[in-house]
This record gives structure tokens, C-alpha cells and sequence, in this order.
């Protein structure tokens, strides 16, 4: 076995936005000496792969739909819609390259040491690390354990053919657009990606089980956006009978050009279709390959997530877990603020030893067309905790401002709608749920109100601010 070589108070698995979170609070704020170790790129799936591109690719689609808008505002643009995908995705990893340096740079300021490689448990409280550039296996110990190695995106078992697909992952490689691209999935990944391939010209199928995608959001989201998305132009193939077998007909020239891909699709109705691209937007498993965790009594769930309590606490004493590998809420921001909270705890002041993250009413933002924001609970979610009396619920509909020169056809197809669930009887709203444009930007105030617990006559109190769609959740009848 490789030697023993160094010691630490804190080893953090994972340098994603968890991870990053928990070593720098422990390090950088009360001086632990801590190690990161990472197996792939720093900054993990957020900067890499998922939050960040996305985002940036969300506004390049954006583009494309205010250029639409822009003519009937009476803008022309020449020939109007040409793009170089390739160049702004070329501009896009440059800026992501910029993050990863300064992931870097902040760890190295903060006294943090960067082992780039695997990790192993060897022990409770030992790990075997591999160092990527080929160097020899060295061993290290510390009393506190840090597993945030986040998620992965799943392809399904069982559907011969399914490995010709792509996950998000590969999604962000593409720099010349297919012709034809289908989506399985009706979660984030599914909505965001299919949106933006939409609106950037890129015919575009997704296939949901159900009848409505993002079936975890109120009824009032899935309904609205489901049917909008057809009306952008979307194929949402509904009650879809699944994909039996996926033939590759051509393989792409390499994985940033899928044009010339082909692969046939086999449904278990017995039906076919040929595209150029499809995506498998299913769901994300714990990232806990190769780490070990059969060398140590750890518990997981079924679904091979880590089971911790509400401090991270794993089952092990001293090897805490948060972020996606926990199955908790998938979401970078929780996984930052669990990991400040779990360093506060740790190797904070004593008034800090109870500190952990409330999960409860943490708003959420789908990057579809347009946006979706959410907070607290769905309305039968309030219905089943509470009871449907103690429940009222406010709702609006209505066209944005910014539709009003569009033609009274498309204006009509353009939503903004916004539901309050509140509960009785002093109507403190706990759910909060909003589409339309600019939702995502709204959200981030009307989530501290409520956090805070505010009630509708808070919200009331509060003077609208015109003309803005956002007014209208302050005035809703
Ligand atoms: P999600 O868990 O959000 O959604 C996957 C959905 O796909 C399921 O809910 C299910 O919906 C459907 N599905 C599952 N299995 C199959 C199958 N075999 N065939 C067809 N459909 C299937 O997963 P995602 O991969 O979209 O995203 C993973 C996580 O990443 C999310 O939970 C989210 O927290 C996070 N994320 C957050 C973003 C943001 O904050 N904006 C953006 C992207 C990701 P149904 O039961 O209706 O079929």
C-alpha cells in the first residue's frame, strides 16, 4: 500500500460548486487545512457542463427571439438569420476556461491545495489518491471528509442502441447544429436544451411520458408550458410509447459536428424515425464510481445516493456528503450554501456548531421559453399537506407589455402567468409560481419574501412598480 504522505484537517472530494463551497468556508474563513481533490476539470459540472454554458447558450437563443420581436417592433436585419454557432461556442469555452483558472486562483488564495486525480477510501479516514499526470499513489488522512462529487447524466439500461445518444455533457461539444434533434426527458435538461434548439432554427422533438412536461412544477407550469412549447413549434411528442432500439445508420464526423449523424429510432408502438441527434435528458445518477465507499459501512439509498442527515452527516462519523451525490435538491446553489454551512459547523466559532441549510422554499429557475420560477410549494402539494380549505389559491394570466406590437395572433400565444398558493387564514403565501419573461430575473426578490414568511397582505402592502409584469403579483385579486 502507498505510504502515507500528508495530513489534513479537512479533504473535500470534488471541486464543482459544492465542494469549491465547503473547502473554501473551512480554509479560507477559519484556516483549516484543507485539500481538494478532482478528477476531472475545476469547477465542476455548473461551470463545465451544465449552469454556465447553458446559460450562456439560453442567451444566444435569446437573441434569436429578440430578433423576431425586433421586426415587429419594425427592425429589419438584412438577411437577418444567419449565425456562427461555431464561433459564439468557441467564445463560450474561452469564457469557461477563464472560470476554471479563477476556481484556481481562489483555492491557492485561500490556502487551499489542489490535488488534480482520484480518490479511494482505503479507510474511514484515509484515502488512496491517483494523481492524473501518471505520478505514484500516495495516501492521506484527516479527520473531516468532505463527498461532493456531484452527479452524472444517465442513459437508460435496457434500450439496445442507447449509447449512439448523447447526454448533456456531449450536448455542449456541438459547434455545427444537426438539422434534426429529439429529446427523451421531461425534466430541466429536456425543457432548456429542446427551448434552445428550437428558437435557433433546429427542428426539434421531445419525447414525455405524460401528457405534460416538468411534472414535479404546479400544474399551472406544466399546462402552460407544455402547450406553449407547441405552439414555438416544438414536436412534444406526448404520452410518447418510448424508444425500443436506436440504430446508427452514420456516425457523426466527430462529436462537435452531428450533421451528418443518423440514427433510427425504433418506438415500442412499432413506429420509426430518423434524426440527426438525440439526447437522453432523463435524470442524473450519483457520482460515486470509483470511490470506494464499499471499503467503509456507508449508507445509501436505493437509488445509490448518500444518505445524510440534515447536518450532511453521512452514516460515518467525520465523512460528511452534499450536492447532487446526496440526491437532496439538485441544485448548484444548495449544494454552495450546504457546504458553507457544513465549514461553519465544522471548524467555525461555537455559535456556529448548529448551523446547517434549511431546504425548505428554495426558489428554482427553468431557463425554458419562457422562463419558469418557483418557490415553496405546488398547489397539491399545499393541498395534501394542509388540506384544501386551508389553501387559497390567487392566479393571473395575461399578456406581457413587451407582446403588444406583435400581431394579435402571435401576442395571444405568448404567456405570463403566476399563481399564489397561500395558506389560511392569515394567507401566508408558501408557493410561488411564475412564468413568463423575465420570470427568471423576478424570482430572486420575491424568494427572500417567502422565505421570510410573508402574506398576501405583505405582498399587497408593497407598491407595484409600472409598467412591469412582475407588478402583478402585487396586486393579484
Ligand atoms: P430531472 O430529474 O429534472 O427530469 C428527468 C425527467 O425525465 C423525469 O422527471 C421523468 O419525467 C423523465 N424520465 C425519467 N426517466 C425517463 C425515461 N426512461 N424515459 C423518458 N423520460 C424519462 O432530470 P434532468 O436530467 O432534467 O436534470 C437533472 C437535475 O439537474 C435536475 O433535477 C435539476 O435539479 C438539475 N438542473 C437544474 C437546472 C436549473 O436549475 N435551471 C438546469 C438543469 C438541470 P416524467 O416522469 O414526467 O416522465
Amino acid at each position: 500500500m502507498a505510504p502515507v504522505t500528508k495530513q489534513y484537517d479537512y479533504i473535500v472530494i470534488g471541486g464543482g460548486s459544492g465542494g469549491s463551497g465547503a473547502a473554501r468556508r473551512a480554509s479560507g474563513w477559519y484556516g483549516a487545512k484543507t485539500c481538494i481533490i478532482d478528477a476531472g476539470v475545476s469547477g465542476g459540472c455548473c461551470v463545465n457542463v451544465g449552469c454556465v454554458p447553458k446559460k450562456m447558450t439560453w442567451n444566444f437563443a435569446s437573441i434569436a427571439e429578440a430578433m423576431k420581436a425586433g421586426k415587429h417592433y419594425g427592425y429589419s436585419f438584412g438577411d437577418g438569420n444567419s449565425f456562427d454557432f461555431k464561433s459564439f461556442v468557441e467564445k463560450r469555452d474561452a469564457r469557461i476556461k477563464v472560470l476554471n483558472g479563477a476556481y484556481e486562483n481562489n483555492w491557492a488564495k485561500e490556502g487551499i491545495e489542489l490535488i488534480h486525480g482520484t480518490a479511494t477510501f482505503v479507510g474511514e479516514h484515509e484515502m488512496e489518491v491517483t494523481p492524473k499526470d501518471g505520478s505514484e499513489p500516495f495516501r492521506i488522512t484527516a479527520p473531516h471528509i468532505t463527498i461532493a462529487t456531484g452527479s452524472f447524466p444517465t442513459k437508460p439500461a435496457g434500450i439496445k442502441g442507447s449509447e449512439y445518444g448523447i447526454t448533456s455533457d456531449e450536448y455542449f461539444l456541438i459547434k455545427h447544429l444537426p438539422k434534426k434533434m429529439v429529446f427523451v426527458g421531461a425534466g430541466y435538461i429536456a425543457v432548456e436544451l429542446a427551448g434552445v434548439m428550437n428558437a435557433i432554427g433546429v427542428e426539434t422533438h421531445l419525447f414525455i411520458r405524460g401528457n405534460t412536461f416538468l411534472r414535479k412544477f404546479d400544474p399551472m407550469i406544466q399546462d402552460t408550458l407544455t402547450k406553449h412549447y407547441e405552439d414555438l413549434g416544438i414536436h412534444v411528442h406526448r404520452n410518447h410509447p418510448g424508444i425500443k432500439e436506436v440504430i446508427q445508420l452514420q456516425a457523426a464526423t466527430d462529436a462537435s459536428d452531428p450533421r451528418d449523424k443518423q440514427l433510427k429510432l425504433i418506438m415500442n408502438d412499432g413506429t420509426e424515425m430518423i434524426t440527426n441527434e438525440l439526447l437522453w435528458g432523463i435524470g442524473r445518477g450519483a457520482e460515486t464510481r470509483g470511490l470506494g465507499l464499499d471499503k467503509i459501512p456507508i449508507e445509501l439509498d436505493k437509488t445509490g445516493h448518500i444518505v445524510v442527515d440534515k447536518y450532511q452527516n453521512t452514516s460515518v462519523p467525520g465523512i460528511y456528503a452534499l450536492g447532487d451525490v446526496t440526491g437532496q435538491v439538485e441544485l448548484t446553489p444548495v449544494a454552495i450554501a450546504a457546504g458553507r454551512q457544513l465549514g461553519n459547523r465544522l471548524f467555525g466559532p461555537p455559535e456556529l456548531k448548529d448551523s446547517h441549510l434549511d431546504y425548505d422554499r428554495i426558489p428554482s429557475v427553468v431557463f425554458s421559453h419562457p422562463e419558469v420560477g418557483t418557490t415553496g410549494l405546488t398547489e397539491p402539494q399545499a393541498i395534501e399537506r394542509y388540506g384544501k380549505d386551508k389553501i387559497k389559491v390567487y392566479h393571473t394570466k395575461f399578456s406581457a407589455m413587451y407582446y403588444d406590437v406583435f400581431p394579435p395572433e402571435e401576442k395571444k400565444k405568448e404567456p405570463t402567468e403566476f399563481k399564489l398558493v397561500c395558506l389560511l387564514p392569515n394567507e401566508e403565501v408558501i408557493g410561488l409560481h411564475i412564468l413568463g419573461k423575465g420570470c427568471d430575473e423576478m424570482l430572486q426578490g420575491f424568494g427572500v419574501a417567502v422565505k421570510m414568511g410573508a402574506t398576501k397582505k405583505d405582498f399587497d402592502s408593497c407598491v407595484a412598480i409600472h409598467p412591469t409584469s412582475a407588478e402583478e403579483l402585487v396586486t393579484m385579486r
